[in-house]
């Protein structure tokens, strides 16, 4: 009966007093998942603060502060794609910063222990940095934006924790479109079923527009300067040891350009070249056609407020056109940015799915075979299925792979090798660009059948027919397989080399999809 940590947090920022504090000379802006200026909830809120403390005391500055946890790294929880494109953001929001006179300062927590960030140690830490940070004697205050996994909800408040009489502490909700808790069933309790609740979502956005825009955003004036000057502050470059900048990718096929402005940039290109298009060309693997926003999104340099408006307006100022009833391509273009919200409400009101605990309790039961040469072989694309192998390369090339190619191998994983989709997840997490855990293990729930709202477990993609039907030419297949480039029988290319087929270099399937099928089903069965 334990509170929910989004409870407490929730009650905290109820309690919290804007422009309460008269003798705050420093102001702090904590940059965690939302490395932009643009609508940026807490950083206007820090800034407007900046100015009710400015008159009290005209020498009260704003700092921004990143920090980074080694640990969380080493310990191979994050992806080394998503940590390169969050440095390169911080290198061009420092920049950003810079034009209004905010300096970006960086740094590095090292536990002692394996202890993450939701230790009181690393609040004590915490604390002690932000007050190295005050160059006079006044109060601090600390903004930062809610981060909704468990670990980082309870980090928060053990921050909270420690305010005093010149440490004050603020969180504010700005990663979601509408904020957790807000959306409930008729009992007040949170939707496990998507469609509902994103009825409800759009309802909800219609019913509170404010202006032009379906949900309000927030601007800062680049044009003003917030501290009079740029203070210059020790350690403010990055201090990563060798081992940990080892762990970046050394090479990359085309890191995405990790600037604010890149983000409005695919964004507007989206909607001009391919959003109408969405809905027939998402799926087609060789187009790789949908927005690529995720990197973006996740790292925070753009938020899903600015996406979901840029749709509204797109879609003749509606979320939901009743004279387009079916297969409108930019509404279902914005259902998918809300499925990103519904997964971090779900997390929030359902904390274990956030520490690897599958959210239909009963599926724990499931008697995974777990083949650990299965499993290497699935991670780096030597199944013998064209497809899986396709995509998995691309995965480790690239660190990105759309979500029909997230859903194949994912079926692939848990339900024909029968590997337990939390191995899936976390190869997933520490490879992809746009790691995220509310939409990673929301995306393994449901194509394991063990998640929120997620596929009967007797759905079972049939690798054969997701090639024929999404890489028909196998054109996709050939640019990530160099083995299989000059081969041009679409059956190979479809099926793998079936049938005693030899390809040099190339091994056959390492499972038979019917006998495989037959086997998830068994277990499932047996398992629930
Ligand atoms: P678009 O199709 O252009 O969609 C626009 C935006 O909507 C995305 O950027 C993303 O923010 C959101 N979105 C789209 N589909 C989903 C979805 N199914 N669930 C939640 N949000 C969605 N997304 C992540 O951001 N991080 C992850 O770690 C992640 N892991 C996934 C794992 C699995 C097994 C599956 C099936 C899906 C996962 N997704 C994840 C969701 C989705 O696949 C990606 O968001 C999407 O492929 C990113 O490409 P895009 O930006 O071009 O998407």
């Amino acid at each position: 009966k334990r509170p929910k940590p989004i409870t407490l947090l929730n009650e905290r920022i109820k309690n919290q007093k804007l422009n309460g504090q008269t003798n705050v000379s420093t102001v702090i802006h904590w940059f965690r998942t939302d490395l932009r200026v643009e609508d940026n909830i807490g950083l206007s809120k820090a800034i407007e603060q900046l100015s009710a403390a400015k008159k009290h005391n005209k020498n009260a500055q704003l700092v921004a502060l990143y920090t980074i946890n080694e640990h969380d790294f080493r310990a191979h929880l994050e992806s080394g794609w998503k940590l390169k494109f969050a440095l390169e953001a911080l290198s061009s929001l420092r920049k950003s910063l810079s034009k209004i006179n905010v300096a970006l300062v960086f740094r590095h927590f090292e536990p002692k222990d394996a202890l993450l960030s939701r230790s009181s140690q690393f609040a004590d830490w915490f604390k002690t940095q932000c007050m190295s940070l005050s160059s006079n004697e006044g109060e601090i205050l600390v903004t930062s934006n809610a981060q909704y996994e468990t670990d980082e909800l309870y980090r928060d408040l053990k921050v909270f924790d420690k305010t005093d009489s010149k440490f004050h502490y603020q969180v504010f909700h700005d990663q979601c479109t509408v904020e957790p808790g807000v959306l409930t069933t008729g009992k007040g309790s949170q939707y496990t079923v998507f469609t509902p609740w994103y009825k409800k979502w759009v309802e909800y956005l219609h019913s509170h527009q404010d202006g032009k825009d379906v949900v309000s955003t927030v601007e800062i004036d680049m044009n003003k300067p917030v501290n009079e000057k740029l203070e210059k502050y020790e350690s403010h470059s990055y201090s990563l040891s060798k081992e940990f900048l080892e762990y970046l990718p050394i090479e990359d096929l085309g890191l995405p350009e990790a600037t604010e402005k890149e983000a409005h940039r695919t964004l507007q290109e989206f909607f001009n070249a391919r959003a109408s298009k969405y809905n027939e060309e998402k799926d087609i693997l060789a187009l790789d056609s949908t927005s690529h926003l995720s990197c973006y999104i996740t790292s925070g340099l753009i938020s899903t407020r600015t996406v979901v408006n840029f749709g509204y307006h797109a879609n003749g100022d509606s979320l939901m056109r009743r004279d387009i009833k079916q297969n409108n391509s930019m509404e279902n273009f914005v259902k998918e940015v809300a499925w990103r919200d519904f997964y971090k409400h779900v997390m929030c009101n359902w904390p274990y799915t956030s520490m690897d605990i599958a959210f239909k309790f009963e599926t724990m039961d499931i008697k995974w075979d777990n083949d650990v040469e299965q499993f290497r072989k699935w991670c780096v694309g030597e199944t013998g299925l064209p497809i899986v192998d396709a995509i998995m390369r691309k995965l480790l090339q690239t660190g990105y792979i759309s979500n029909r190619c997230r859903m194949i191998v994912a079926s692939f994983l848990s339900k024909n090798l029968l590997v337990d989709w939390r191995w899936g997840e976390r190869w997933f997490r520490k490879h992809l660009i746009d790691a995220d855990l509310a939409s990673n293990s929301g995306g393994w729930g449901f194509c394991s059948s063990t998640g929120v709202d997620s596929q009967p477990y007797f759905r079972i993609f049939n690798m054969k027919l997701q090639t024929e039907r999404y890489d028909p030419q196998g054109d996709f297949v050939k640019s990530w397989i160099p083995e299989l480039e000059k081969v041009d029988d679409v059956k190979i290319l479809r099926e793998g080399a079936v049938n005693g087929t030899d390809i040099e270099g190339y091994c056959a399937p390492i499972v038979d999809l019917k006998e495989s099928r037959e086997r998830a089903l068994e277990a499932f069965r047996e398992g629930m």
